[in-house]
Order: structure tokens, then C-alpha cells, then sequence
């Protein structure tokens, strides 16, 4: 096969990574585990299985069989659920592999009991998201009776905001765990960790704040960006004042400019609402974002990048908080937009 250089490619900081993974492991006063769903948020779930179990990390949660079956063989003692449960067509898959379904509701509860051979099972406890799992009446009702389960779950709706939510679901945690007998119990994702230990139990989950979001005020300082997208320059040139850059002609050169147009578009998730606030870095030097982004390309103001040409890589600001909010996407959407083109490079 011949070698073709992408000329897209997302660094991630496997050191990053880790030490995000022990904050917030050392937060959570229980064990921590690790949600790599939607492909490791963006990141590439095998790698990031990689790393983490190197670390220590032995619990691992994806949303589906598809996702879990990419990540086979499972290293030896670790733990993967499949949180989105089992459906008639999962019924294969889920007695194939090593793989815990999380099941959400009774019919999934009553299918996993008449065809999953007695093996272990997690179970997903609504607690007032009104999203997936089961109703607390409907787990006091005696519907898991006789189950062997491992880690029995809820989740948090509002752990990101100071919500008298989070109480509730607490309390009401606390009653299923006191009724029902599991191995373990897990609450808390990314924001749950940083309510404190109360919210821990036996094992947490967290995602996003593994790859560099900051899902609370308290994770400030602590947690490191992991994900650095770079694009390489295409051209440079040199657009004589009074002139305009791309599609619609939004923009105008105030003074004759440098323009880098780099290989990225909304094609690989750098999407449209970063015209105007986005930019990138090259060499510690800043070239903000000019005009639209087209589906594979975007311009730069290169003034401040003498010495900056052809083929060079140009880092975006990918900054997640702030990203999120110059952009009005959310952490989550920034990481798991990243497309396919881009090249995953481990450092
Ligand atoms: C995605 C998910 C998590 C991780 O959430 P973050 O906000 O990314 O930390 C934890 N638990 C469940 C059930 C999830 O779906």
C-alpha cells in the first residue's frame, strides 16, 4: 500500500489523558472508570482503552455492541458495559462477548432473563432524567429479583450546574442502593465527580473531563486539554487591501494581509460558528479566522506569521471551555465532531 500523509491530524496527549484520569480518580474516593463511547469521544476508544488500562483504569463504558465489539480482545481483568442495554438484534453480540449489557428497561430486564443464561448484568436506575432505565417503583417491584448484578446505575441530569436536582437523584440513589443488592453502585460522571465524594460510591464514570472538557468550576486548573487538532497550510497569499476572502465575501482586508488557507472544514467538524471568534497558532503566533468556513478549507490572517508557508501545520485553538463558548457548541460537540479525516496521533 502506498503511504498517503493526511494532511488533518489530531494530537492527543496521551500523558494529558492519564493525569486527567488520576484527578479525577483521586476525586472520586472510589474506583474510576472510563466512558469511551462515540469511539472515545472522538479520540479513538482503542487508544484510549489503551492508555487507561495502563493506568489502572479497569471499567469502561460504550453505548453500543458496535462499539463494543471493535474494542475485543478485552486485556484480562477489564470491565466493559454496553450502557444502551439489549434489543431483540443485540441478543447475539451481548452472548458473544465479555460484554455487561446495562439494562434500561423491563422488557430489556425480561429479555436478558430469558435468553442471557443467568450471566451478570448491570443495571440503569432512573432517578429522575426521565431518559433511559428503569422507574425506582418499577425496580422496588421485585422485577430484579434473582438477577446477578454487577454494578447497578443512575445518572445525573444537571451535575454541570448547581441544581437542586442533584440532591434529589442523590437521595433517591441511596434508597435504590439500600434495596437493591449489587455488587457495586455508580453515580457520578465527569461533573457528578466534582460534587465531592458523596457522590462516588462504589464506581465513577466519567467522560468528558478525561479528554480535557471542563465540566465545573472545581476542575479548573486540573484538568489538561488532550485534544490539539492540527491542519496543514495549503497556500499562503497575499490579498491586497480592500479585497475579500471566501464564500459571501464577509470579510474585507482592513490593510494588505497574509492569508494561510488551511485543509479543514465543516467536513471534519470545524463547523460554521466558528467564523468570526475561531483561530489557530503556529509557532507561539496567533492568526485569527477570516470569513466563512467552507467544507474543506478555512482562511487565516497570517500578519503575524512571518515566515509561516506552504505545508506547514497550523494548531487550532481548540481550547475546549472556551471554544464552547465563543463557538456556542458544547465541549462534547467540539470533541466528537472531529471527523475522520483526521489522522489520531498518539504522543
Ligand atoms: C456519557 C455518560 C457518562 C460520561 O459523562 P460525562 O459527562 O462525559 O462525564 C457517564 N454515564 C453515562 C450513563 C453516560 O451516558
Amino acid at each position: 500500500m502506498i503511504d498517503i500523509a493526511s494532511p488533518h491530524r489530531l494530537r492527543i496527549d496521551s500523558a494529558a489523558l492519564v493525569s486527567n484520569w488520576r484527578w479525577l480518580a483521586e476525586q472520586s474516593g472510589a474506583a474510576c472508570g472510563a466512558a469511551i463511547k462515540a469511539d472515545g469521544y472522538g479520540l479513538g476508544a482503542r487508544g484510549v482503552m489503551k492508555h487507561l488500562v495502563a493506568a489502572g483504569c479497569r471499567d469502561f463504558f460504550v453505548s453500543t455492541w458496535v462499539e463494543a465489539a471493535a474494542l475485543m480482545p478485552l486485556a484480562g481483568d477489564v470491565s466493559l458495559s454496553v450502557l444502551h442495554g439489549v434489543g431483540d438484534s443485540d441478543m447475539v453480540a451481548a452472548k458473544t462477548l465479555p460484554v455487561r449489557p446495562v439494562l434500561n428497561s423491563l422488557d430489556q430486564v425480561a429479555r436478558w432473563r430469558a435468553g442471557g443464561e443467568g450471566r451478570a448484568c448491570d443495571i440503569m436506575i432512573d432517578t429522575g432524567m426521565n431518559r433511559l432505565g428503569l422507574r425506582i417503583e418499577e425496580a422496588m417491584g421485585g422485577a430484579l429479583d434473582g438477577l446477578r448484578i454487577d454494578t447497578l446505575l443512575s445518572h445525573l441530569a444537571s451535575a454541570d450546574e448547581d441544581s437542586a436536582q442533584n440532591a434529589r437523584q442523590l437521595a433517591a440513589f441511596r434508597t435504590v442502593r439500600d434495596r437493591i443488592p449489587a455488587r457495586r453502585y455508580s453515580l457520578a460522571n465527569s461533573a457528578g465527580i466534582c460534587l465531592g465524594a458523596d457522590y462516588g460510591f462504589d464506581l465513577t464514570r466519567p467522560g468528558i473531563a478525561l479528554y480535557g472538557g471542563i465540566p465545573r468550576a472545581e476542575a479548573r486548573g486540573a484538568i489538561r486539554q488532550v485534544a490539539f487538532p492540527e491542519a496543514r497550510v495549503l497556500q499562503v497569499r497575499s490579498v491586497p487591501a480592500g479585497e475579500t476572502v471566501g464564500y459571501g465575501a464577509i470579510w474585507t482586508a482592513s490593510c494588505d494581509t497574509r492569508v494561510a488557507i488551511a485543509n479543514l472544514g465543516y467536513a471534519d467538524g470545524y463547523l460554521r460558528c466558528h467564523a468570526g471568534s475561531g483561530g489557530a497558532f503556529w509557532q507561539a503566533r496567533s492568526l485569527p479566522l477570516i470569513g466563512r468556513v467552507s467544507m474543506d478549507l478555512v482562511a487565516f490572517d497570517a500578519n503575524e506569521a512571518e515566515g509561516l508557508v506552504e505545508g506547514d501545520w497550523i494548531a487550532i485553538d481548540y481550547d475546549l471551555p472556551e471554544a464552547a463558548a465563543r463557538s456556542g457548541l458544547s465541549q462534547y460537540e467540539l470533541l466528537t465532531g472531529l471527523g475522520a479525516r483526521f489522522e489520531r496521533c498518539w504522543v
